[in-house]
């Protein structure tokens, strides 16, 4: 019989467990979770109106279901259990924690009340443990920084109707909340072009069809874009930006989304609390400065260090050459490659890594 420690029950986790169980007739899975309830990234980062998405829960039960497969809910590596016994109790260790640091801007002022980095928020709208007590004061100007998925979910969750969120996935504190705020205008922010956006068709079309806000995006930044370089879905989300911008304004709503480019952050202002965020363009070199009440940075994220695990300081993740920390010990998912890609591509590189686990295991 072989033992296998999985730490981390998120998407990544659970799928290499998954193939782990079913492809071996002798291994016997122990799956380590810090919190008290699993599933990761699929429940703490999946927005709460992404409904279809969070459904991948109901697979991931499945393999917690089965017989070789153990959870052990609040077991923190570096404070339940060490590295070391983790080492020397199994066969084999994969980490599959994830990245669930918010990276920073590393600007003045970013310390100002009123600035929350992406994933604090977002797992306080999930209502994770970690971030309840945050009740987050946005006022009626929000700022977004970032041109990725994460950003326009965000922009998304908040600029959402109480009825449009009625199946939404919140809690009766974070609901009541989102109900109550008065957000005017949501400004999203990118320091680089449209063609450099890393946000997808689906999730920016979505902004368009919400029923109180409207979406405004400049139209000198995108008329002129020449796509022809650019692959089929890049050219698909110029298009629709090209959508938003010839519909500037066509109806009064009570929410403003603006999306700026080239919109580089310099330093944030304020003197209780944030009121400006001051930018550079970044092709020009001029300086403006933008009112806000709130800013949320949705810049990326990092893996935590682990006590004793090879961390690799200026990737911000696991240390590893091709998934391997050192003999016996993999990783997998974003604690490997960096915080890119969605829960199918958990999928497919844990399941490279399982087939390999199981060449060695065979
Ligand atoms: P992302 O796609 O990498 O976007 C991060 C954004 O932050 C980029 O626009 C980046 O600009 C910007 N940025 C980074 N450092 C910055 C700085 N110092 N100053 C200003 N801007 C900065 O990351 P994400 O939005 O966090 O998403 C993470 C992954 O999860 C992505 O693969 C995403 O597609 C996925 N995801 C998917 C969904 C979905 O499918 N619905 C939802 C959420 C997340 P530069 O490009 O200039 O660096």
């Amino acid at each position: 019989m072989h033992s296998i420690a999985i730490i981390g029950s998120g998407p990544s986790g659970c799928f290499l467990a998954e193939i782990l169980a079913m492809k071996h007739p002798a291994i016997k899975i122990d799956l380590y979770e810090r919190l008290s309830y699993p599933f990761g990234l699929a429940v703490n980062g999946v927005a709460p109106d992404h409904l279809h998405t969070r459904k991948v829960t109901e697979q991931l039960q499945k393999t917690l279901d089965r017989p070789q497969v153990t959870l052990h809910c609040n077991t923190q590596v570096g404070r339940d259990i060490s590295y070391d016994q983790l080492k020397s109790n199994y066969d084999r260790v994969i980490f599959a924690v994830g990245a669930e640091q918010d990276r920073k801007l590393d600007i003045p002022g970013e310390e100002l009340t009123g600035v929350y980095g992406s994933g604090v928020f977002t797992r306080w709208y999930n209502h994770h443990p970690d971030a309840h007590h945050l009740n987050p004061v946005l006022g009626s100007k929000v700022g977004i920084i970032g041109h990725g998925n994460v950003a326009l979910d965000i922009a998304r969750v908040l600029a959402k109707t109480s009825h449009e969120h009625e199946k939404s996935d919140l809690s009766p504190t974070v609901r009541s909340a989102l109900a109550n705020n008065t957000i005017e205008e949501i400004h999203i922010l990118g320091r680089r072009g449209p063609k450099e956006v890393s946000f997808t068709l689906p999730e920016l079309t979505e902004l368009g069809s919400l029923t109180r806000a409207q979406v405004y995006v400049p139209t000198d930044h995108v008329d002129q874009v020449d796509v022809s370089d650019l692959p089929m879905s890049q050219q698909k989300v110029i298009q629709q930006l090209q959508r938003f911008a010839e519909q500037n304004p066509t109806r009064t709503t009570q929410i403003k989304i603006q999306f700026h480019f080239n919109a580089t952050p310099l330093s944030l202002q304020g003197e209780n609390g944030l009121e400006a965020l001051n930018l550079k363009h970044t092709l020009s070199g001029q300086p403006s400065t933008l009112k806000l009440d709130s800013l949320i940075t949705a810049i990326g994220y990092q893996t935590p260090r682990i006590d004793g695990v090879p961390y690799d300081d200026a990737k911000k993740r696991l240390a590893h050459h091709d998934s391997l920390i050192e003999p016996g010990v993999y990783c997998v998912g974003w604690c490997q490659r960096g915080p890119q890609g969605v829960i199918p591509t958990n999928r497919s590189e844990a399941m490279s890594l399982a087939r390999r686990l199981l060449k060695e295991l065979e």
